[in-house]
This record gives structure tokens, C-alpha cells and sequence, in this order.
């Protein structure tokens, strides 16, 4: 019996891989074997070669989801009395300052509706105005819609202010240019299992060395001090506590195909025409994306729900499923919608069939779609 064929993931992380970036978790690896401290090492130097910080800025690897990156950023960049404005245009700038709260770092959160993006005016009127504030904390992309926000321009505000700025680029790195030699930022978050097309299980922050090195005693978390795993892996070659070896094996793997690919500009011109063909493809059928296109960052896209009354989300993903994909609930507590990423190891004849495969069950369940 052949085994039921494996989906293809159109959501953003855990995502579709390629068969040599699973294939390289077959190995074991030893936590204190040098070849594997030399894989984190290239892992670490391609990642901060990706944001051009070489020289300037260090990575620090996390075990665990993005989330736990974030709060390590925060927890680690953030002093104890120092104040968050926490610009918030959907879930994940929520949870930001909900990380904020848990750690008892004082925060302001700056919210916009989910498809409104964050203006550098504002930012610059908010830190004008609190003198207080210390760190700004920014989605790039704003995955629970996709919304891009301006980061460049809210990176050149902060630094005027001569404020910090953490930036949660867990959907956008390595897709997106983010030029550390142009944008100033203390901390930059991502993750194993987004843009980069590894598995799951590891976050990282890229950090300006001088601001990690000056975090001291700012963490009331051990296993999440991003400054004292730094200066351990800095001392040892080792992460301090065991490391996700397999994650670190594929995501190692993933990047070498990053660079056969062409690098950033390739990844993005390949999600960037993902993105072009499944919103093409979805008009055809009548279904509107949410944002406009000027604010849409090709990453993963928010579609209105069919208004025929028939439509329901879980009949629809599960017979979109057994199509062979797996789509995205929305995330918009006002408005009915569904999200497809794409991003991972798809092309757009994926997406071309993901289309497909769409219609077909709308036509099967008997749905109105224009
Ligand atoms: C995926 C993601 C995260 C991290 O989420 P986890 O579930 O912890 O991996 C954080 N921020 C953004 C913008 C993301 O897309």
C-alpha cells in the first residue's frame, strides 16, 4: 500500500521543505562534537551575513518557537525600567505586548486597524511625547493579515529619537531586505521555519553586538538571556543547554539551498510571483484579498470568505485538504476569511494547482464565490 501523498503546506511556518532539507535530519548529532559546534557557527554566520551585520552584529540562536525569541529579545534588550511603545496592527504585535506584560517591562501600545499600517509620523509624534519610552517594538510583516509595515522609515525615526528598536521579522526574514548597514536596530527576531525554509524548533535574534553586550542584568530569565547564551557560545562554541540538533542540521541545509537559489533577491522573486499567481488566480474565481496591494507583503494572504451563507471553514479546509493542501484560518475577528501563505519550498505551479484545487471544492460544495 502506498502511503496517502503528504500535503503541501501553504501556511506561513511550519511550512513545505525540500526533500534535502529533511533528509539532512537523518543524522545524529553530538551536542560537544566540533562538527557540530562548526555547523552552528556557519548557521549563525550565514544568518547574520543575510541581514549584512557581519562585523557589527552577532546572532544568537534559541531553542524553542519564534514566541520564545521575542520574549528572550524583550527580556534581554529591554532594562527593567526601561518602556516599550509596541506598535500593534494584529496578533502578533498583541502578543508582543503581552509579552511586555509578563515581564513586567512598562509598556504603550500603538494600535492601527489590521489593515492600516504603522506610520513613521506616529511613532515620531508617540516617542516625541514620552520621553520615557526606551525601546520601540515593530512587526514587519504582519503575518495575521500579511500587512508589511514601513520599517525602514520607522528604523530611521527611532534612531533620531536615539530609542532602540526590536524588530519581530519572524515572517520576513530572508524574503524581505533587511540591511543592517541602513537600518538601525538593536534586535532582530526570526526563526528556523519561516522564509528560510528549515523545519521548526529554533529561533534566533540578530543583534548589535554593542547593545547585547550591554544587556547585562536586564534578564530575569535564565534559559532565555540571550546575552549570557552569546557569551557562552562565544567562550565554548557550544549552546549552553542541548540544542535542537535536527533543527540545526535542516535549517544549515536549508540555507545552503538559500544560496544555490540565489539568495535573498531570488526568494523574493520567487514568493513575490507566488503571491502575483494566487491572488490572480483567487480573482478569477471572485474571491477579493483583503489588503491592497501596495501594503500586501508576499508572504501569506488574507482572502474574503465566499458570502454565500453555505460556507464553512472546516468543510472547506478539509476538502482543500484532500486536494493535497493545507490552508490557513483567518485571523480577523470582524470579517469572515481564510489565509494562503506562500512561502516554503513551493513554486508557482503549487500555487497554479492550490488555485485548483480551490475552485474545484467550491464548485464541489455547491458555493457561490463571486
Ligand atoms: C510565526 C511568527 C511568530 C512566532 O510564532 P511561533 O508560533 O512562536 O513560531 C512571531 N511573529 C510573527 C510575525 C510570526 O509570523
Amino acid at each position: 500500500m502506498t502511503p496517502p501523498p503528504v500535503p503541501i503546506l501553504l501556511t506561513p511556518g511550519p511550512l513545505t521543505t525540500s526533500e534535502r532539507t529533511r533528509a539532512a535530519m537523518l543524522t545524529d548529532w553530538g551536542s560537544w562534537d566540533g562538527s557540530f559546534n562548526a555547523l552552528t557557527a556557519r548557521v549563525c554566520d550565514a544568518l547574520v551575513a543575510i541581514a549584512n551585520g557581519t562585523g557589527s552584529h552577532a546572532c544568537v540562536p534559541l531553542q524553542g518557537s519564534g514566541t520564545f525569541a521575542v520574549e528572550a529579545a524583550i527580556g534581554t534588550f529591554v532594562p527593567r525600567a526601561g518602556k516599550v511603545l509596541v506598535c500593534v496592527n494584529g496578533a502578533y504585535g498583541k502578543r508582543l505586548a503581552r509579552i511586555c506584560e509578563a515581564l513586567g517591562r512598562d509598556h504603550a501600545v500603538h494600535e492601527t486597524a489590521d489593515d492600516v499600517p504603522t506610520t513613521p509620523d506616529a511613532v515620531d509624534r508617540l516617542l516625541a511625547a514620552d520621553p520615557a519610552i526606551t525601546h520601540v517594538g515593530l512587526i514587519h510583516c504582519e503575518t495575521s493579515t500579511g500587512i508589511l509595515n514601513p520599517l525602514a522609515a520607522i528604523a530611521e525615526v527611532v534612531a533620531r529619537h536615539g530609542r532602540g528598536l526590536i524588530i519581530d521579522a519572524m515572517s520576513s526574514f530572508g524574503a524581505l531586505p533587511i540591511d543592517a548597514r541602513r537600518i538601525p536596530f538593536e534586535a532582530l527576531i526570526a526563526a528556523s521555519g519561516k522564509c528560510l525554509e528549515g523545519v521548526p524548533g529554533m529561533g534566533f535574534v540578530i543583534a548589535r553586538t554593542e547593545a547585547l553586550l550591554a544587556s547585562a542584568g536586564n534578564s530575569a530569565s535564565l534559559a532565555l538571556d540571550l546575552r549570557d547564551q552569546h557569551l557562552y557560545m562565544q567562550r565554548t562554541g557550544q549552546w549552553r543547554f542541548t540544542p535542537p540538533t535536527h533543527v540545526v542540521a535542516a535549517l544549515h541545509e536549508a540555507l545552503v539551498q538559500y544560496d544555490e537559489e540565489g539568495g535573498l533577491p531570488a526568494r523574493h522573486a520567487r514568493y513575490a510571483e507566488n503571491c502575483a499567481v494566487l491572488i490572480a488566480g483567487m480573482a478569477r474565481l471572485g474571491l477579493r484579498s483583503f489588503l491592497p496591494p501596495g501594503i500586501q507583503a508576499p508572504i501569506i494572504v488574507t482572502f474574503h470568505a465566499p458570502r454565500d451563507g453555505r460556507y464553512r471553514f472546516t468543510e472547506f479546509y478539509e476538502a482543500v485538504r484532500r486536494k493535497g493542501f493545507i490552508l490557513y484560518p483567518g485571523k480577523l475577528t470582524e470579517l469572515e476569511t481564510f489565509r494562503v501563505g506562500c512561502i516554503g519550498s513551493v513554486g508557482p505551479a503549487e500555487m497554479e494547482r492550490a488555485v485548483a484545487a480551490v475552485a474545484e471544492t467550491f464548485r464541489a460544495l455547491n458555493i457561490e464565490t463571486i
